[in-house]
């Protein structure tokens, strides 16, 4: 491979500042969130433009490189780090951060895919709108990223995930062709809604360059909870009364075990608002209207009068809500520095959630008494991270197999919200129905039939 005559090609059409080719420079790219993921790569390329993307691509595609978008990096399942090949070019979105259109009365925000979602929220914020898409990296995550990965959090329960904020793509293909825009249409019929199918695909289907997406009105009142309960069987009959209760305007609903907050109070030194207990949740809801701040007390005075509820407080203020948040949003930063885990990102029929629990619970304790459950997630989702410490090399891969066993045996999936990535290709190979891959390999075969665009995630390489 000529690496310096391609440097100095991507450099005529990207400029200096467009590429990054020197070890320090390159070392954040070629690493994963976790720490456990590390690759090889010729460079990174830092587009500003759709025209230069899909120079890029052009590129990559004249010298048979690898093509692997990176957003912000946040990835749970390494779909943004190069496999240790070397022949792979990385493309960053992160110049390409403007938001391009907000407009108010037709609730929508265009952008370009290197924004950072909460950047955005920021902007909808200034003018009464909201993009309600939250979890404990949207401060480094972008558009791109979310889109891409159909990027789930917390607001999932109200707002669903975000494919559903996706009004309109624009997109580069494998073979250069542009596709789409950002026309703010939230009705269009004309033809099959393509969009949608590079949500979650994880880079591997075309590169996301433009989104516009639907907004929602800024919630004026915000409601919080932190209560605690016995077990994940109250829990869920907690959220009943909370759905009855509080109808739509329930905007979280999150489980925290004892153990996931015991390690953000040792690993972070961040206390919990209240006495930790064996179960914990976090309860949101959120409106326009004042009225929902009286629905809501009576709905915890209800679940306390009936007993459900053993301990817990509702936030007095907004500061103490973001107190409750941050220790919500800590769980994964506190399970990285406790230490090696086994992540699963699982989701089960939500009223299977109690006995999903006990029975993953039951089948760990067997496999090795020394594995520690580190469990936290959201309930109106039937989506857990049953995550296990304790784990090493050697016994992650068993106890992947485990725990997606136990998931399997309830009809649930293995990814809920993270993605397949590098993480879970084996097991989503092992897992999911052949039809489904052959159906899902015939796509990529039909926008990708050299296996340009972020080769070896979610799909595996085709024998050479
Ligand atoms: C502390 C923490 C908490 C998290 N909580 C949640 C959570 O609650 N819910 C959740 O769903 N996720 C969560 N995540 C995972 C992660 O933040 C999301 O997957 C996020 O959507 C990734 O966005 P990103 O910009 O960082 O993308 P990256 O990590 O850079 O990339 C993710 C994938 O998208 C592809 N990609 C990126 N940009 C583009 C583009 N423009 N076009 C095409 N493909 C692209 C990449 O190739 C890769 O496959 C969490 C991560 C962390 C670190």
């Amino acid at each position: 491979m000529d690496e310096a005559g391609i440097l100095r090609d991507l450099r005529a059409v990207l400029g200096d500042r467009g590429v990054v080719a020197d070890a320090a420079g390159m070392q954040p790219h070629l690493e994963d969130w976790t720490g456990r993921f590390h690759g090889r790569a010729l460079a990174v390329a830092r587009p500003a433009s759709t025209d230069d993307v899909v120079a890029v691509v052009a590129l990559a595609r004249e010298h048979g490189l690898g093509l692997v978008p990176q957003g912000g990096r946040t990835s749970l399942a390494a779909g943004a780090t190069p496999d240790g090949s070397g022949g792979n070019l990385l493309l960053s979105l992160e110049r390409m951060n403007r938001i391009l259109a907000i407009d108010r009365v037709g609730l929508s925000v265009a952008v370009e895919a290197g924004a950072i979602v909460d950047t955005v929220r920021d902007a909808l914020r200034a003018v009464g709108r909201d993009l309600p898409i939250s979890f404990g990296a949207s401060g480094s995550a972008t558009i791109g990223g979310v889109v891409a990965t159909n990027a789930g959090g917390a607001n999932v329960l109200r707002y669903g995930m975000t494919g559903r904020f996706v009004l309109g793509l624009e997109a580069v293909l494998a073979d250069g062709t542009v596709v789409g825009g950002v026309t703010p249409l939230h009705k269009d019929n004309s033809g099959l809604n393509w969009p949608q199918l590079l949500v979650g695909s994880e880079g591997t289907l075309g590169i996301v360059t433009r989104a516009v997406l639907k907004t929602h009105p800024l919630n004026g009142h915000v409601c919080a909870a932190l209560l605690s309960v016995a077990d994940v069987a109250t829990a869920l009959t907690l959220y009943e009364l909370a759905v009855d209760r509080v109808g739509e305007r329930l905007s979280a609903f999150e489980l925290m075990s004892g153990a996931a907050v015991r390690h953000v109070e040792t690993a972070l030194k961040t206390a919990s608002p209240i006495p930790v207990s064996p179960w914990m949740l976090l309860i949101e809801a959120a409106s326009v209207s004042a009225s929902i701040e009286g629905d809501f007390e009576s709905f915890v005075e209800a679940a306390m009068e009936a007993g459900l509820v053993e301990d817990g407080t509702i936030a007095a203020s907004g500061e103490q809500a973001a107190a409750f948040w941050r220790l919500r949003e800590s769980l994964t930063e506190a399970e990285a520095k406790t230490g090696p885990s086994a992540k699963h990102d699982v989701s089960v029929p939500i009223a299977a959630l109690p006995d999903f629990v006990a029975a993953a619970t039951a089948a760990l304790a067997e496999l090795d008494a020394g594995l520690q459950p580190n469990v936290f997630g959201h309930v109106g989702d039937g989506n857990l991270h049953f995550n296990v410490l304790g784990v090493d090399e050697a016994t992650r891969h068993r106890v992947n197999r485990l725990v997606h066993d136990v998931v399997a045996s309830f009809g649930g999936s293995i990814s809920a919200e993270h993605g397949i990535g590098q993480y879970r290709l084996e097991e989503a190979y092992r897992l999911l129905a052949d039809a489904q891959l052959r159906l899902q390999e015939r796509l990529k075969h039909a926008l990708d039939p050299g296996g340009l665009l972020n080769p070896g995630k979610v799909f595996r390489r085709r024998p050479d």
